[in-house]
């Protein structure tokens, strides 16, 4: 299994106690990642770990002047697509 993200600190905060439901919650000094209850002075951890990688992902996005080529080549202004970019350049 792998993560496309790592855990990170700042993401997701729990609202509520998983022991009391106290709504008394501060962060922690013990780790980035602990919270301190102060209605039942328990300590604990929330860590979100990330995402679990897609079997298949996506293929990245096309830049704008790529799709925007494509599109006139798809309706058929061939006559106003840009040569190749080492043509453009002298
Ligand atoms: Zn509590």
């Amino acid at each position: 299994m792998s993560f496309r993200r790592e855990p990170n600190p700042n993401r997701n905060h729990p609202t509520h106690c998983p022991y009391c439901a106290g709504e008394d919650l501060y962060p922690n000094e013990l780790s980035d990642f602990a919270w301190k209850c102060h209605e039942c002075l328990r300590i604990f951890e929330v860590k979100f770990y990330g995402q679990d990688a897609p079997e298949q992902a996506p293929a990245p996005a096309k830049s704008t002047e790529q799709a925007y080529q494509e599109s006139l080549a798809k309706h058929g202004y061939t006559e106003v697509l840009r040569k190749e970019r080492h043509n453009d350049q002298r």
